[in-house]
């Protein structure tokens, strides 16, 4: 094609983190990237993922619409940054020609930067000459002025050997792992402001998390489940396909009310839902239980109480918000979107039948005393045989004998 018309094909360059992944783990990882990135943009008109010199390429139908794409990059775990690009030749004209077109795409700027880059060394055209000459003529077209350390707007050029990219400002990325490259992790997720930001971060270190919410209807109102379900549904956004378990714990609770000393009875009602979290989320390959626990937050979370509820669990536990403020989680989960549903009024499960003075540090021993007074195992067995399962995402299509699978009581 003649220089003067350039062949401009729509994509979107995306940068990952690759400190996080050097070493044997890269190939993985970045399949694993890939393939969440190709999931989350899935009928958003991008034609191919391809990986080049160091960054991934969405390449995009024309007229693919921009918004929906950058909302859903934006919550793919792995991208650090990401633009709205074109590939065009790799000669001066064309790249010129190519930017003023969709320079109205970068919106309004009073100050630009160029920044130019050559990882193809052989076109007889220096970084330097392109910025000089791309710079110059931005500058005629939209009359903004040149600021290189701090623009308002910034035009990256990157030479490769397929052709030339051009771009406009970097949008950051959430960073950390892909979703899928640690292993899958179960969160105890309640209507709070905590666990889905505790389920967030977990993502973002490479989990997948299957959740379980414990809700005591009928004794208490549906509202802490329709909770659940939405957050879920903002989970989905980060991790794709998402599968859910409403568990009813009213009727145990109800045992431990009449069989255990009250002080024990948040502690005891944790127990059970560690048991019944770990043997749905095993059926997903989880290896770990996740909580929104914050050290000495409420009674239940004194390290005494951690470690009773602990002591139910085979697995480990993790607490990634356990050194921080609430404050510092409420902001958290703003920023990640759950905070306005989080604080909508409930009834959680755990201020069913709580006494006034809950134990702040219950012993080990009189714990497990306690709870000999109950048939432990098969009131774990009917925890797990009445869990709801709700599936968000790609499963929804599954074959209904997958779904059937994925229901069975264990
Ligand atoms: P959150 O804001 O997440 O509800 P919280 O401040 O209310 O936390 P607690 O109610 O003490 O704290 O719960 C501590 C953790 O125990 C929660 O973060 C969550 O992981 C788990 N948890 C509590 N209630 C439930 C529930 N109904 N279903 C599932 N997990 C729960
Ligand atoms: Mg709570």
């Amino acid at each position: 094609m003649p220089e003067g018309q350039p062949r401009l094909r729509p994509c979107v360059v995306v940068h990952y983190h690759e400190v996080g992944l050097k070493g044997r783990n890269r190939p993985f990882f970045l399949q694993t990237l890939e393939q969440n990135l190709r999931r989350a943009t899935a009928g958003l008109g991008v034609k191919r993922v391809e990986r080049a010199s160091g960054r991934i390429l969405l390449w995009l139908e024309p007229g693919a619409a921009w918004e929906p794409l950058r909302e859903r990059i934006a919550r793919v775990f792995g991208v650090v940054n990401f633009s709205r690009g074109y590939a065009v030749q790799p000669g001066l004209a064309a790249i010129i020609q190519g930017v003023l077109a969709h320079l109205p795409e970068a919106g309004a700027f009073a100050t630009f930067a160029v920044r130019a880059r050559r990882a193809f060394k052989d076109l007889p055209l220096s970084s330097r000459e392109i910025a000089v000459e791309l710079g110059a003529a931005v500058q005629q077209a939209s009359g903004a002025g040149v600021n290189l350390s701090a623009p308002d707007m910034t035009i990256y050029v990157e030479v490769l050997p397929q052709g030339a990219l051009f771009f406009f400002d970097k949008i950051r990325g959430p960073g950390g792992l892909p979703v899928g490259s640690s292993a899958p992790v179960t969160v105890l997720l309640s209507g709070g402001i905590d666990s889905p930001v505790a389920a967030c971060r977990m993502l973002k270190r490479g989990s997948r998390a299957t959740l379980v919410h414990f809700h005591s209807f009928p004794f208490l109102n549906r509202a802490s489940q329709e909770k659940a379900r939405e957050l879920a549904q903002i989970i989905r956004g980060y991790q794709g396909d998402t599968v859910l378990y409403l568990v009813p714990l009213g009727e145990i609770q109800r045992k431990v009310v009449v069989a255990c000393p009250a002080p024990y009875r948040v502690v005891l009602y944790r127990r059970f839902m560690v048991r019944i979290a770990e043997a749905l989320g095993e059926r997903h390959g989880a290896q770990a239980l996740v909580t929104g626990d914050s050290l000495g937050q409420v009674a239940s979370q004194t390290i005494e109480n951690l470690i009773a509820v602990e002591d139910a669990a085979t697995q480990i536990i993790l607490r990634p918000l356990i050194g921080m403020d609430k404050q510092e989680i409420a902001d958290e989960a703003e920023r990640i979107g759950t905070y306005a549903l989080s604080i909508q009024p409930d009834q959680d499960c755990c201020a069913l039948f709580v006494p006034s003075n809950p134990s702040i540090h219950t012993d080990l021993k009189g714990i497990r005393a306690a709870e000999s007074a109950l048939d432990v195992e098969s009131l774990v067995q009917q925890g797990i045989a009445e869990a709801e399962v709700v599936e968000y995402g790609q499963r929804e299509k599954h074959s209904a004998a997958e779904q059937k699978k994925n229901t069975l009581p264990v």
